[in-house]
C-alpha cells in the first residue's frame, strides 16, 4: 500500500477504516495507561498525549509499508522518477495524461506507465507543483523487443460483419472511458497477488498475427485454467464496468486509484457489478472461454495513467519465479 496525495469519495471507506483501527488503538493506549483513572494533573495529561502521539504515529507507520511496482523503462514497463522534495504532492502529467505520485522515504515520485509504442530514448514528464512554477522532468525509455506469435482463428473474428464491428467500437469505448479513468486516492495498492492459479500461457507485449495478419500487441498476460476456476481480485478497487464484449467475451474493469486500472476478460460468470467496492482476493467470478479464444483463460490487463503496462512488474518477485517456464 502506498501514501499519496489527495483523499476522494472512492477513498472514503478505506481511510475511514484506518480511521477505525487507529482510533481503537488510541482508545487501547489510553486504557492501557496507568494514569488512567487518575486526575487530569499535568504529569497524566502528558503520559497520555505521549500515549496518543505513539499510537498515532504507529497507525502512520502501517500505512506507509508498502511496495512499488518495478521499474523497468521500456516500452510496456514502468518509469519510476524522482519528482525531488516538495512539501504537497506535485501533480505530473505525460503524454497529456495525468500519472500516480506516491511519496517514499521523504521524495515524491511519479510512477508512470510507458505505452508499448512508445520509441526509445529521452521523456518528459510535465510537474505542477503547488505554489511554484510548472517544470519539467525527462527519464529514459530504452528499446525492449517483444516475441512473435502467430495464430489462427476463425475468419470471422478476422473479419467482422458490419454489425460486428458497430459493436466492437461500442466495447473500444467503454474501454478507452475505463482506462482514462483518475481517481486521486490517498492510498494505492501497487503490489498485486495473482489474480488466477494457472498456466502462465501468454507474456504480455507479445506481437500477434491472426491469420498472418497482423494485430495489436498482446496488452496483458494469459492465465489458463478449467473454465470455473474463481478469479481474485489482485488488490482492493471498485468495479467501474462490466459487459459481454466482442473480443473480450466477459469482461470486468477494477479502478485502484491514481489512474491504476485492471482488466478481467473471458470470464465464463461476472460476480460483481459496476460500483461494488472490492476486497483484495475477493471473487470477481470465474475463469471461461467467452470471446475470441482458443481455450479457457484469463486474460489479465493492467493500466498505468492509460498505457498498458506489463503485470508482472506489480507482482512479487517470488511469484513471477514460479510462472516463468
Ligand atoms: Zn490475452
Amino acid at each position: 500500500m502506498i501514501c499519496a496525495i489527495e483523499t476522494t469519495h472512492r477513498e472514503y471507506d478505506s481511510l475511514l477504516r484506518s480511521t477505525v483501527v487507529g482510533a481503537n488503538r488510541i482508545r487501547d493506549a489510553f486504557h492501557r495507561s496507568p494514569l488512567r483513572g487518575r486526575r487530569n494533573t499535568p504529569l497524566a495529561l502528558f503520559a497520555a498525549g505521549t500515549r496518543l502521539l505513539q499510537a498515532c504515529i504507529l497507525l502512520l507507520c502501517a500505512n506507509a509499508a508498502f511496495a512499488l511496482p518495478q521499474h523497468a523503462a521500456v516500452p510496456g514497463g514502468i518509469a519510476i522518477v524522482t519528482l525531488g522534495e516538495h512539501n504537497s504532492a506535485p501533480q505530473a502529467y505525460y503524454l497529456g495524461k495525468r500519472v500516480m505520485v506516491v511519496q517514499e522515504g521523504g521524495q515524491w515520485q511519479a510512477v508512470v506507465g510507458i505505452p508499448l509504442s512508445a520509441k526509445p530514448g529521452r521523456h518528459t514528464l510535465r510537474l505542477q507543483p503547488h505554489g511554484a512554477r510548472d517544470r519539467s522532468v525527462t527519464f529514459t525509455v530504452s528499446a525492449k523487443r517483444y516475441e512473435e506469435q502467430h495464430l489462427q482463428v476463425p475468419p470471422r473474428m478476422v473479419n467482422p460483419s458490419p454489425e460486428d464491428q458497430r459493436r466492437i467500437a461500442r466495447d473500444l469505448k467503454l474501454g478507452a472511458e475505463a482506462y482514462r479513468t483518475f481517481l486521486p486516492a490517498a492510498v494505492v495498492a501497487t503490489r498485486f497477488i495473482l489474480p488466477v492459479e494457472g498456466r502462465y500461457s501468454s507474456p504480455f507485449g507479445l506481437r500477434r498475427f491472426f491469420n498472418k495478419e497482423p494485430r495489436n500487441p498482446h496488452s496483458g498476460i494469459d492465465l489458463a485454467a478449467p473454465t470455473g476456476t474463481p478469479i481474485r481480485a489482485p488488490a482492493a478497487g471498485r468495479v467501474i464496468a462490466t459487459g459481454d464484449l466482442y473480443y473480450n467475451g466477459n469482461t470486468v474493469f477494477l479502478d485502484h486509484g491514481q489512474g491504476l486500472i485492471t482488466m478481467y476478460c473471458h470470464m465464463d460468470s461476472i460476480a460483481v457489478q459496476t460500483g461494488d467496492a472490492i476486497e483484495a482476493g475477493q471473487s470477481l467470478g470465474t475463469v471461461g472461454a467467452t470471446g475470441r479464444v482458443t481455450g479457457p483463460h484469463l486474460h489479465w490487463s493492467v493500466s498505468l495513467n492509460d498505457a498498458r503496462v506489463d503485470p508482472l512488474l506489480f507482482l512479487a518477485p517470488e511469484i513471477v519465479a514460479q510462472l516463468q517456464p
